[in-house]
């Protein structure tokens, strides 16, 4: 607690006590820590990359590049780490500008159906990659009011998630429904699933269940954070459901109106 005290003085000057003005900040400190421990991680992430690129940068410039094959693993790595810290960056930059500066939604009415079912091509190439079935919703006029590039990138982080953490061979499948007031996007996995200690904290900026893993998959552990907020900034709700070795389900909901409206 910040404390200011004051003299209260009365017009004709006599002092008759004193104010005390007493300020919470338990909020502010904790937004202080938070900023901090943010930094302090990004700056972590960043910097393991970047020393992965060096050390094989330098190893080529000491002579493994006369050796053809070496060269060539040497450069794939190089590329996929150089890859990765640029969606790192990408996803730092987009994550502090949702939550510094909490840019208001841009509404338009955004037919549903219409929005997964283009994001859904982006990713189909990924999908046909690990042989895994993608099962898509029927096109259907289903209207919602929200940003249709936020809704977009809720469902293909969900979506890109959902690719990466299912072996060869699974199964991916998006659903709508809609209800009185709200449409519940489904996105179900037939993946490694996430242990239920871990579920509270996966939407933690860089928390992953399995550091070594989601690293070689190329995940910046942020994709979820920024789920999280987007799905926040249209009122909506987010909930996951998972067996380990089973599958993993998230289910989005958003509300069809705005009201709120800035
Ligand atoms: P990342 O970039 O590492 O995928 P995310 O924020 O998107 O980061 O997800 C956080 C962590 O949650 C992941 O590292 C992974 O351990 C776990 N996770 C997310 N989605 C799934 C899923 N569909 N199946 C299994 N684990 C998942």
């Amino acid at each position: 607690v910040d404390a200011h005290l004051a003299p209260y003085i009365r017009e004709n000057g006599e002092v008759n006590g004193i104010i005390a003005v007493l300020h919470d900040v338990t909020d502010i400190r904790r937004l202080e820590k938070m900023r901090s421990d943010f930094v302090a991680n990004v700056s972590h992430e960043l910097k393991t990359p970047i020393t992965s690129l060096k050390g094989f940068a330098e190893t080529l410039l000491d002579g493994a590049m006369e050796d053809e094959e070496l060269c060539r693993d040497f450069l794939t790595i190089i590329y996929k780490e150089s890859d990765r810290l640029h969606r790192l960056i990408k996803d730092i930059l987009y994550l502090s500008s949702i939550e510094h500066h909490g840019i208001p939604l841009s509404i338009e009415k955004v037919n549903v159906t219409e929005a997964v079912l283009s994001t859904a091509q982006t990713i189909k190439e990924g999908a046909a990659k690990k042989n895994l079935k993608l099962i898509l919703p029927e096109k259907k006029d289903i209207w919602i009011e929200g940003e249709k590039d936020r809704i977009q990138q809720i469902v293909l982080n969900l979506l890109s998630n959902a690719i990466a953490y299912t072996p060869e061979g699974g199964e991916i499948s998006v659903s709508i429904k809609e209800e009185d007031k709200a449409v519940k996007f489904i996105i179900s996995d037939t993946g490694i699933g996430i242990a239920q200690k871990e579920l509270p904290r996966i939407f933690e900026r860089f928390y992953r269940v399995e550091k070594a893993r989601s690293r070689s998959s190329g995940g910046t552990g942020l994709g979820l954070a920024i789920v999280k907020h987007l799905v926040d900034s249209h009122n909506g709700k987010i909930e996951v459901k998972s067996v380990e070795g089973v599958g993993t389900t998230f289910i989005v909901s958003l509300p069809k109106k705005q009201n709120n409206v800035i």
